[in-house]
């Protein structure tokens, strides 16, 4: 069939004078003018949907209804966006690659060749989750933690090496090169590709897009590429040629003006713009900056800006290319050729440059002027909440003794600056000095404190005592503020070289005028690349901060993920007896409560410099402003102001930074150089895998009894129990947690019983790839509140996994109802509240839910990404009339029930609801069937969207 725009195919050619083929949106716009108002994002989404405009997956009413998108419309259309590549992180990559694994094993067992399972568009996958800080504060601290990650991650290892071998399209980016996005943004997006040659024409090129299995993919949007997190169903689907669809968005224009002042970093900005969007309510919305102050910001800095979209909420944070991206590319050892193909490409789609204000139409603006930006950390429990360094003292003082209501720590006031010593036998107060409590301006402050200190409050004021005291920190006594971990993590920041020079400025000044760090802070350094080593080296900055306790001790998420690695037993103690308020600070882009550390309930993200200054500091009950950082040589009183680095400094050293033959050195070793601990690695052979035994990796079971033609079964549910009656906001990590694993959960009971101690029962994250324990911790989190279980004297319901089976009442695990339900042939539906679903987009929380025989979810609510995850698993999602819910209808969960869906499924059409009450009552109330689109009806008659690619990918 011939293209329907086949008019838009034309060429362009490169500054040497190569061509190539486009369909070119110039092209497109002389039928359809609006074209070129569109913000360049929605303009790059609209190449995408003209390019796979097949009549099929995309039809031209697709193309005709992206370019006519208007800045402000109801937003009704999904877009079928085909995208050019994936990215894996490993915590989810495992299962997805056992998904893929297990479509080979089937497409065997029926004769077929297993190449016929292949992605379709380039993967790749970088094992950067599993690393953990077990050391730190030494040289040796990299090689005993990469160490013990192998340990650790052996069976997962293996079966990546198998992955890297069978599919030509599967790349695997080994453990110690670095992280996810900065591992994409340095190496894996190479601006444009190259695609198959149009009859008489040459090869056809197209925009680098994606969608990766992991929140923070936006930070590519810092280069000009679309592209997101998903979750791992969305991306399998996407790897196998499916469009990822998505509702039509609108975009919020950010404009910026002016330039950063001196001493304010790409940290403090993208804090800044993280409260101004989260104010503004951008969810689900995409975030276009422009302007001339985008133009001024480099890079990195712009990477930093679209790595924390998530925290502000957006599906994306995006950056136009211009000559900076050129320039970035050059720097970072893209090939001549690439960047001739990537800058006249485009050029000829008249997408180059940065837009000014008026030449696109945004559904709204917003407008930052950069000067106004002042050096900031976000904190102590969310990312949106900006403090001014000067006022980081007075806030945490006064959230102290605030209720959690307001975000408080609910600590009796006069507690504030009680130390404790670190023994287990006794708490006492002591050693505390006097400040002074008017905060004066010191010489040695840095220039930007006159104009913070004029709106501070006073120290007196935020502080619960007359004569307030300040601890000093000591090896022998902790208190409340007190910073025990301090970590330059995330490659929200690692990914910028200015950054990370001015934290290794930093180090240099403090350890020359002799500031010292103390031992039992938790210090790290976890580059998002070993490129950030090797330039800090070159520089002559690494020493310093080895000195005070941040050598190099990952290439990995680490302390941003929450792989922190336990603090000492002593220190833990000393907090959980005492009740001790303790603080993290940390270059990451969430701190919510516990995620650091289970025991510090105070996390402040900032920049790296002041990551090395707080931990010099030792705790956030020092104004950095107005108060020494520490006591250097003679005892003399340093400031920040006197070991702060200048942009003059900074800008020196960038050379050493943006060095094209390092970074090209660097990544032909990911093929050359793996590492030894990674060759060492035997994966098994052969194009289909042989499941070995493990408790790690284990053949899923969602292809069981797969045939080429679907079992159409009527849609709906007949005889079904409820296996659960939920409250509103029901996250993805209530119905498949990621954390630890109880020993006596039925995932704990599981692993003991397959000679697996405690020990080394590894998180639910990390065995992923093995479904006896995934579908064991479904509904396993012990926060989750099943409402079937009637409240206690006291009105509290019981938390954890439990549920009546019925008739009988008895209470038991829900795997273990689940299962007994399964055995006697009994469908079971859950009930839910508003936004069901809610959190991380957890693909485990909808196949966990179909493994355990669960048919239905029945909601007033649904969030986005679980509702089509649930489709794809081939469970139906339903929706309560407005003002129904299952509490309104009286359900107590011992009834039995029908979901009677009339006539041939259709989107969003009726369904009833039949409740059989237990007293022989009958009631019946409509409901809304949320398979919104034609395709998701395609995919629920298949039994889930894996089952419908593999028909297809066999077919062929
Ligand atoms: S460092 Fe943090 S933001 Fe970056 S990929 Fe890892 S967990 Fe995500």
């Amino acid at each position: 069939m011939s293209h329907a725009f086949a008019n838009t195919l034309k060429s362009f050619k490169t500054a040497s004078g190569k061509s190539g083929s486009y369909y070119s949106l110039p092209e497109l716009a002389k039928a359809y003018p609006n074209v070129s108002r569109l913000p360049v994002s929605m303009r790059i989404v609209l190449e995408s949907v003209l390019r796979n405009c097949d009549g099929k997956k995309v039809t031209p009413e697709h193309v005709v209804e992206v370019a006519g998108w208007k800045a402000k419309a109801p937003r009704l259309d999904e877009i079928p966006f085909v995208v050019a590549r994936v990215v894996l992180q490993d915590f989810t990559g495992v299962p997805l690659l056992a998904d893929l694994a297990a479509m080979r094993t089937v497409a065997k067992a029926m004769g077929k060749d297993a190449k016929s399972i292949e992605p379709l568009v380039p993967v790749d996958l970088v094992v950067d989750h599993s690393i953990m800080i077990d050391y730190f504060g030494s040289k040796k601290a990299l090689d005993l933690n990469m160490k013990l990650e192998f340990k650790r991650n052996l069976e997962r290892y293996q079966f990546m090496k198998w992955g890297m071998q069978a599919f030509d399209t599967f790349g695997v980016v080994p453990p110690g090169f670095g992280i996810v996005h900065q591992v994409n943004l340095e190496y894996l997006a190479r601006g444009v590709h190259k695609g198959a040659a149009a009859s008489g024409q040459p090869a056809v090129y197209y925009p680098d897009s994606l969608v990766g299995t992991d929140s923070h993919t936006t930070m590519i949007n810092g280069i000009g590429v679309v592209g997101w997190g998903v979750g791992g169903i969305e991306a399998e689907a996407a790897m196998l040629g499916q469009p990822v669809y998505f509702l039509t968005p609108d975009v919020v224009g950010f404009e910026f003006s002016g330039r950063l002042r001196e001493g304010v970093t790409a940290t403090d900005l993208v804090l800044a713009v993280t409260e101004i969007l989260r104010k503004e309510k951008v969810v689900g919305k995409f975030v276009e900056f422009f302007g001339a102050g985008t133009e001024s910001l480099s890079v990195p800095d712009r990477a930093t800006m679209a790595n924390m979209a998530p925290e502000y909420g957006a599906t994306m944070g995006f950056f136009p290319v211009d000559d900076k991206t050129i320039e970035y590319f050059e720097g970072t050892g893209r090939t001549k050729s690439e960047i001739e193909f990537f800058q006249a490409y485009f050029k000829a789609q008249g997408l180059y440059g940065m837009p000014r204000a008026g030449d696109i139409d945004y559904s709204q603006v917003v407008r930052l002027d950069l000067g106004k930006v002042t050096p900031s950390v976000a904190g102590p429990k969310r990312p949106q909440d900006r403090i001014e360094i000067g006022n980081v003292k007075a806030k945490f003082a006064s959230l102290f003794s605030q209720p959690p209501t307001e975000n408080g720590f609910n600590q009796p006031a006069a507690q504030l600056l009680t130390r404790h010593h670190v023994r287990p036998e006794q708490a006492r107060s002591d050693e505390t000095i006097k400040v002074p409590t008017t905060p004066s301006i010191v010489p040695g402050a840095p220039r930007f404190v006159e104009e913070m200190a004029a709106n501070k409050p006073t120290l007196a004021a935020a502080l619960h005592e007359a004569e307030p005291k300040l601890p000093v920190a000591s090896e022998k006594t902790i208190g409340n503020g007190d910073v025990l971990i301090a970590a330059i993590t995330s490659c929200t920041n690692t990914s910028n070289p200015s950054v990370m020079m001015a934290a290794g400025l930093l180090a240099k000044k403090a350890v020359e005028a002799g500031l010292k760090v103390q031992p039992h802070i938790k210090t790290s350094l976890a580059p998002g690349s070993r490129i950030v080593t090797e330039y800090l080296t070159n520089a002559g900055l690494l020493p310093y901060l080895d000195k005070l306790g941040f050598s190099v001790a990952a290439y990995g998420c680490t302390t941003c993920i929450g792989n922190a690695g336990d603090l000492t037993p002593e220190i833990n103690e000393a907090i959980t007896k005492n009740d001790l308020v303790c603080a993290a600070v940390l270059s990451g882009n969430r701190n919510f409560e516990a995620r650091i550390h289970p025991n510090l309930k105070a996390n402040f993200l900032a920049s790296p410099p002041l990551v090395v200054a707080y931990a010099i500091a030792g705790t956030v009950l020092k104004d950095l402003m107005t108060e020494p950082v520490g006591k250097g040589k003679g005892g003399k009183d340093i400031y920040l102001g006197d070991i702060w680095p200048t942009s003059d400094e900074i800008a020196a050293l960038m050379k050493f930074a943006m060095n094209g033959k390092a970074y090209k050195a660097n990544y032909d070793k990911v093929a050359s150089e793996p590492g030894p601990l990674w060759e060492k690695i035997k994966g098994v052979s052969g194009q289909v895998y042989d499941w070995p035994v493990s408790t790690y990796i284990a053949e899923p079971p969602f292809f069981e009894g797969f045939k080429m033609v679907p079992q159409i079964t009527r849609p709906g549910v007949k005889g079904a129990r409820a296996i659960g009656l939920f409250g509103d906001s029901i996250t993805t990590d209530h119905i498949s947690p990621a954390g630890a694993i109880k020993e006596s959960s039925p995932a704990g009971i599981w692993l003991k019983e397959h000679g697996v101690i405690k020990a080394d029962f590894n998180s639910y994250g990390s065995r992923r790839g093995n479904h006896d324990v995934m579908m064991r911790g479904t509904f396993a989190n012990v926060r989750i509140k099943n409402l079937m279980i009637p409240a206690d004297a006291s009105g509290s319901r019981e938390e954890g996994g439990v549920t009546l089976f019925q008739p009988s009442g008895d209470k038991m695990f829900i795997y273990d109802a689940a299962m007994k339900y399964m055995a006697e042939g009994t469908p079971t539906v859950v009930f839910g509240g508003e936004e069901y679903g809610t959190g991380s987009s957890r693909d485990w929380a909808a196949k966990g839910t179909q493994l355990l025989g669960i048919k239905a979810v029945v909601a007033k609510s649904f969030e986005r990404i679980h509702r089509s995850n649930l489709v794809g698993m081939g469970v139906l999602p339903l929706q309560f009339q407005p003002g129904d819910s299952w509490e309104t209808l009286g359900i107590k969960g011992d009834e039995k029930f029908d979901i009677e869906i009339p006539g041939e499924l259709r989107p969003q059409q009726e369904a009833m609801l039949h409740i059989h009450g237990a007293d022989g009552t009958n009631k019946v109330v409509k409901l809304i069937l949320r398979i919104d689109t034609p395709i998701e009806v395609d995919y629920y008659r298949h039994g889930g969207i894996l089952p419908f690619v593999l028909r297809q990918l066999l077919a062929a």
